[in-house]
C-alpha cells in the first residue's frame, strides 16, 4: 500500500487512513506520499468519465487503503447535490484563456471541492482507527477554508471543531459567514494577530506533547491543506479542466498546458504538482501571489525570507508568509531528504530564512514559475476582465488573470478561478464602477445587475442570518482556550 511519510522524519511512516485522521504529524512535518510515479492516470480512458467518476478513480489510486468502494461512497455523498453544477467545477473562456471555475459550491469558494468530501473520508477512516477516540479539528484560516470547514464538519457525528482567524484579517462577508453557522459541534474564534499567528498557534497545539498525553481520548486533527485528505481531493479538477479541453478540441491529447494559480498556503498549486506527476501534461504552474510576495522571490531566487512587512490586501484568503505546503514540495525536490527539510523549518523557526541548494532551485524552476500582482494591477485586472473580456472575477482570481497575461509561452494557460465575485462584493464593485459603495448587499446587488448573474445563495440572505460566534481572544491564550474545551469534549 502506498506510504505517506512525514516530511521530518522518514521514518515515521501511515497509510493514508492514519494520515487522515492525524493531520499534522506528531514531529510536526507533513505526511508526503512517497513513490506517486507508479500511478499514471490513463487520459484515454478519463475522456468520458464524470467528475465523480474521474474523482473515484484518481483518489483510489492515491488513498489506496481505502477499498474503491469507500471512496466511491465518499465522493458520491460529497459531490451529489452540493455544487451548483452537476460536474461540481466548471470551464469557460476569459479572452484567450481559460477560466477553471472552482467556486459554485456551498460556501463559493473553491475550498468546498475538497472540504466537501474531508468530513466523509475522515469518517470512513474514523471507522477502522479512531478506536473511539473523539476527534477534535483545529482549523486556521484566512477566511475561506473556515467556513467551507463548518459546513462540512457541522453535525458530523464524533467530530468537533474549531476554527481561527485573523480579527481583522478576513472581509466582512467572510466573517459573517463564519460567525452565523449553525450545529452542535462548530466553534468559532477571532484571534488578534494574523493567518500566520493563528497557523502557529494550530501548529504548536498539535506538537504539544502535554496536551497529547492528558487528553488521550481526542484526536487532534486538521481541516487545513496541512491535512493530505484535503490536499488530494484538488488534484481531480486538474485533470478535469484538462480533459474538457481536449473534449472541447481546444488541445490535442497529451499536449501539455499551463495553470496559473491564485497561491497562499501553497496548497491548491502542489495538488497541481501531484496531478503533474501522475500523468497530467502540465508545462508549468504559474504561481500567482498578491503582495505579500515571498512565494515570487523564492521561486526566482531560491531564498526564503519572512522578514519582511505583512500586508493586508483586497485578496485576504492570500494573505500569508508562512505556506505550509512548500515544505511537502521541498520534501519531493529534494528526494525525501528529511534532515534537509528539519534544517530549512528551523532556520525558517529561529531565523526567519532560509536557502536552498541550487540543484534544489532549477528542479523547482522546471515546473514553477512565479509572478506578484500588485493591488492596483489586481483592481485593474477586474475592470479589465469585466469591461473587455465581459466577465466578472473576484480579487484573487484577478491576481492569476493578472499574472496570466505576463506569462505566454505557447501552450495554453488555464485560470485557477478560486472564489465568487459576490464574496468580495465591494473590492469587485469599486474596481468596475465609479458607483462608490460602501455597503457589501448593495454592492451584491449592483454586480447581478450589472454583470446579469445571480448571487449565490448562500451570500444573498447573508444579512439575515443570526450571528452565533463572537468571541475574539489574544494568540497567548489560544492554548488555554482548546484545553478548556478538549476538557468538555474528554468526559
Ligand atoms: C485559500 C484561497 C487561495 C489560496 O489557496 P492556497 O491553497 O492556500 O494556496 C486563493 N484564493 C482563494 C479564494 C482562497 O480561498
Amino acid at each position: 500500500m502506498r506510504k505517506f511519510v512525514s516530511t521530518r522524519n522518514k521514518e515515521n511512516v501511515v497509510f493514508s487512513k492514519e494520515a487522515i485522521i492525524q493531520g499534522l504529524a506528531k514531529d510536526g512535518g507533513l505526511y508526503t506520499p512517497v513513490k506517486l510515479d507508479d500511478i499514471k492516470i490513463d487520459l484515454d480512458k478519463c475522456s468520458d468519465l464524470n467528475y465523480q467518476e474521474l474523482a473515484t478513480y484518481i483518489l483510489s489510486e492515491i488513498f489506496d487503503d481505502f477499498t474503491e468502494k469507500e471512496i466511491k461512497t465518499c465522493v458520491i455523498k460529497a459531490y451529489t447535490d452540493s455544487f451548483a453544477t452537476d460536474d461540481v467545477v466548471l470551464v469557460s473562456e476569459i479572452g484567450e484563456d481559460f477560466l477553471l471555475e472552482l467556486y459554485h459550491g456551498p460556501t463559493s469558494a473553491f475550498k468546498d471541492v475538497a472540504l466537501t468530501i474531508l468530513p466523509h473520508l475522515l469518517s470512513t477512516a474514523y471507522k477502522t482507527h479512531a478506536e473511539n477516540k473523539k476527534i477534535y479539528i483545529l482549523t486556521a484560516t484566512s477566511g475561506d477554508t473556515g467556513k467551507a470547514a463548518l459546513e462540512a464538519f457541522k453535525n458530523v457525528k464524533n467530530i468537533y471543531i474549531t476554527v481561527f482567524y485573523p480579527k481583522d484579517g478576513v472581509s466582512k462577508i467572510q466573517e459573517r459567514q463564519m460567525n452565523t453557522t449553525k450545529g452542535n459541534n462548530v466553534d468559532v474564534v477571532s484571534v488578534r494577530g494574523n493567518f500566520d499567528a493563528c497557523q502557529r498557534l494550530v501548529k504548536t497545539i498539535y506538537e504539544d506533547r502535554q496536551i497529547n498525553e492528558i487528553y488521550n481520548n481526542v484526536q487532534l486533527s486538521s481541516a487545513n491543506s496541512i491535512n493530505i485528505g484535503r490536499l488530494i481531493p484538488q488534484v481531480v479538477y486538474y485533470f478535469k479542466a484538462y480533459l474538457v479541453l481536449v473534449k472541447n478540441k481546444v488541445i490535442k491529447l497529451n499536449e501539455k498546458v499551463n495553470f496559473i494559480v491564485p497561491t497562499g498556503n501553497f496548497g491548491d498549486i502542489l495538488a497541481g504538482y501531484f496531478a503533474k506527476l501522475i500523468g497530467c501534461p502540465i508545462n508549468k504552474l504559474v504561481c500567482a501571489a498578491n503582495k505579500n510576495n515571498v512565494l515570487v522571490d523564492f521561486i526566482n531566487t531560491g531564498i526564503y525570507d519572512i522578514n519582511r512587512k505583512f500586508y493586508t490586501t483586497m485578496s485576504p484568503s492570500m494573505d500569508i508568509l508562512i505556506s505550509s505546503n512548500l515544505e511537502r514540495l521541498l520534501f519531493i525536490l529534494s528526494d525525501f531528504d528529511d534532515e534537509k527539510i528539519k534544517q530549512y523549518m528551523s532556520d525558517l523557526k529561529i531565523k526567519g530564512r532560509y536557502e536552498i541548494d541550487k540543484e534544489m532551485l532549477s528542479k523547482l524552476q522546471e515546473s514553477f514559475v512565479g509572478i506578484y500582482v500588485s493591488e492596483k494591477k489586481c483592481s485593474q485586472a477586474i475592470h479589465r476582465a469585466f469591461h473587455r473580456d465581459k466577465r466578472l472575477i473576484d480579487p484573487h482570481t484577478a491576481i492569476a488573470y493578472h499574472a496570466s497575461s505576463k506569462y505566454k509561452d505557447k501552450h495554453q494557460n488555464i485560470i485557477l478561478a478560486t472564489a465568487s465575485p459576490f464574496k468580495f462584493p465591494i473590492s469587485v464593485s469599486d474596481s468596475i464602477t465609479k458607483a462608490d459603495i460602501k455597503e457589501e448587499i448593495e454592492a451584491m446587488e449592483k454586480l447581478a445587475q450589472i454583470s446579469r448573474e445571480e448571487i449565490p445563495l448562500n451570500l444573498k440572505d447573508i444579512n439575515k442570518l443570526e450571528i452565533l460566534h463572537n468571541k475574539t481572544i489574544e494568540i497567548a491564550e489560544g492554548r488555554d482556550y482548546v484545553i478548556e474545551r478538549m476538557e468538555k469534549l474528554n468526559v
